[in-house]
């Protein structure tokens, strides 16, 4: 969970090391801003969530992939996961802030990645209220 993150998973790296190669700067894990994104590209105003499928009720096959055992729990348990994500991205955008979520099935695609990556980064910044 988010609020007990420690060092950056793989996924993380991943997504680190292609900002790095296209020369955005960011920050990771800033405590300080709702759901304590994985990258903060501060300047631009920009976040990123890298979400694991199975944790974050992604709608891929990891993502919908139900344990055997205790399987009522965990799907609360997820599907809470999921309640605050949606509350987080919210709560970001209100403040000003564009947010963009990779998911781990998709780290596989580094190209695609790497282009979304960096048409997020280019955007226009999201509208303010
Ligand atoms: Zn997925």
């Amino acid at each position: 969970m988010a609020a007990v993150k420690g060092c950056a998973t793989a996924p993380e790296r991943a997504v680190a090391d292609l900002m790095r190669t296209l020369r955005f700067a960011f920050e990771q894990n800033c405590r300080d801003l709702p759901g304590c994104p994985d990258l903060v590209a501060r300047r631009r105003r920009k976040v990123i969530f890298v979400h694991g499928c199975f944790w974050h009720l992604h709608h891929c096959r990891a993502g919908r992939n139900a344990p055997k055992t205790n399987a009522a729990y965990w799907q609360a348990k997820r599907e809470r996961n999921r309640a605050r994500d949606a509350r987080t991205r919210a709560e970001l955008r209100r403040a000003g802030w564009s947010v963009l979520t990779i998911w781990e099935c998709q780290i596989r695609d580094a190209a695609k990645l790497r282009q979304r990556l960096h048409e997020f980064m280019r955007s226009a910044a999201s509208r303010r209220c």
